[in-house]
């Protein structure tokens, strides 16, 4: 049984879909007008690695994963305007990159990607509605929704209502009734992308967007609906209003999942700070995917994640070692019987998504398999002992691809020379420690090398190394 924690009911709860068999779960995507950084890529990580955990749990149709891609809005207008080319050169490059550095991070593509272009007539429609029934009101080209006509907004969030119309109030549009009202529909000037609408020539506002693509592809009450903990408010609550009021208060999801923010030093990563590091750089750094995969599940999807450079080279080392070991322990076909590694990282994931003590977990397993494999080394093996070793490194691999973590192979992975690197690096290490006279250490690290297969050799000009 998975266990999520719902914002909206502020714990974790069993997750029971309406329809086990068709489970609907959608994420708001990106406004694409400029590079994914790695405070974006932390919602695609985690919700493909929860749509992983859910197609594990409930089988591989079970699922309907929708994550929509912003391809109007203001920024992506002004991009268009300072290049001088059509919103759509600007919304087609940075999807394509989008959906490239997503993939280098293991990003399954969702299996419907709604465009808020393609999907006006949707959204229009549910605008009348909200104006029909009393919820929504045109004014001067605009169509606002009317908070007011909503008891229930907030329910989310949980803010009063000075702090949800704080930024409202520094800048009341006159059109508006009331401040906390927000926009669904606003005029477009000649020149400026926009649709025939009943109030004039225009383009949805963002919140609109979500709450018609939801119904129009999944459902009017959906299973899971995720995004990063700064859609809270207002996005989401805003959707939850929307789709409300339209659906005769039909709830909009069951459960609302949120990940938290990647910090940069004391901060939250965004680009209004201007504190960005986008995935594509640190990829043509030469950072695998995998290493910031796993460098961004090293912390519990709800915390805060510190991004330090640190971490890129804890979650490297970490990888190193998982496929050395692997690399050394012959694979067999296993008979599908399922060892506690297993049941240990599967129930770590099913307790909200707890891919820290799932990593935990594997790296303990990592640690026995290596002295099972130093007791080969040293002794020659049996073949039974080698069979069993096999049996838990196939295991192994099928715990960590639970979390989309190794899916390539040992070879693959060493192929690039960094690992000859940090090969040298230890050895400078251990150079370092013996000018010490820290013999402990220089001990463990020719031990530690060993047991990745790397054997070291002491000679009057320093030290070399070749594979065992
Ligand atoms: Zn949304």
């Amino acid at each position: 049984m998975i266990r999520l924690y719902d914002t909206m009911a502020r714990e974790k709860r069993e997750f029971v879909p309406a329809d086990p068999k068709r489970i609907t779960m959608y994420v708001c995507g990106p406004t694409v007008y400029g590079r994914a950084h790695i405070g974006n890529a932390r919602p695609a990580v985690v919700f493909d690695t929860l749509a992983r955990l859910i197609r594990h749990q409930f089988g591989q149709g079970s699922l309907v994963y929708a994550r929509n891609v912003t391809d109007v809005d203001d920024k992506i207008i002004a991009a268009a305007e300072a290049e001088g080319v059509e919103p759509s050169v600007i919304t087609e490059r940075f999807e394509d990159a989008y959906l490239e550095d997503m993939g280098a991070l293991g990003v399954a593509p969702p299996d419907i990607a709604p465009h808020a272009t393609q999907e006006i007539a949707p959204m229009v429609a549910m605008i009348k509605q909200l104006i029909d029934s009393g919820h929504a009101y045109a004014a001067e080209g605009h169509v606002l929704f009317s908070v007011p006509s909503d008891p229930d907004y907030g329910v989310l969030s949980r803010r009063d209502r000075e702090q949800m119309i704080a930024r409202a109030r520094v800048e009341v549009a006159p059109y508006k009734r009331d401040p906390a009202d927000f926009v669904l529909w606003k005029p477009s000037d000649d020149g400026v992308i926009g649709w025939e609408s009943p109030w004039g020539r225009g383009r949805p506002g963002w919140h609109i967007e979500c709450s018609a693509m939801i119904r129009a592809h999944l459902d009017e009450t959906i299973d899971i609906h995720g995004g990063g903990l700064d859609l809270i408010f207002p996005h989401h609550e805003n959707e939850i209003a929307q789709s409300r009021c339209a659906h005769g208060g039909a709830p909009l999801a069951r459960y609302w999942v949120h990940n938290g923010f990647v910090d940069m030093g004391a901060e939250k990563m965004s680009k209004s700070l201007g504190n960005v590091v986008t995935a594509h750089e640190l990829l043509a750094k030469g950072h695998r995917g995998e290493t910031l995969r796993l460098a961004l599940l090293s912390a519990h999807y709800r915390s805060p994640l510190p991004w330090t450079e640190g971490l890129i080279e804890q979650s490297k080392a970490i990888l190193d070692k998982w496929y050395g070991l692997l690399r050394d322990l012959r694979p067999i076909k296993s008979a599908g019987s399922t060892s506690d590694i297993f049941a240990t990282v599967e129930d770590e994931l099913l307790d909200d998504l707890n891919t820290p003590g799932a990593i935990a977990a594997l790296s303990s397993e990592i640690e026995r398999l290596r002295q099972f494999r130093n007791e080969f080394v040293h002794n020659r093996p049996t073949f039974i002992g080698e069979q069993a070793t096999a049996m838990q490194r196939d295991q192994f691999v099928n715990s960590a691809r639970l979390m989309g973590l190794l899916e390539s192979s040992p070879e693959a992975w060493f192929q690039s020379g960094g690992d000859d690197g940090a090969i040298e690096a230890k050895i400078a290490e251990r150079a370092n420690a013996k000018k010490n006279r820290d013999f402990a250490t220089a001990d463990r690290i020719r031990e530690e090398l060993k047991v990745e297969g790397i054997l070291l050799e002491d000679g009057p000009s320093g030290t070399t190394w070749r594979r065992l």
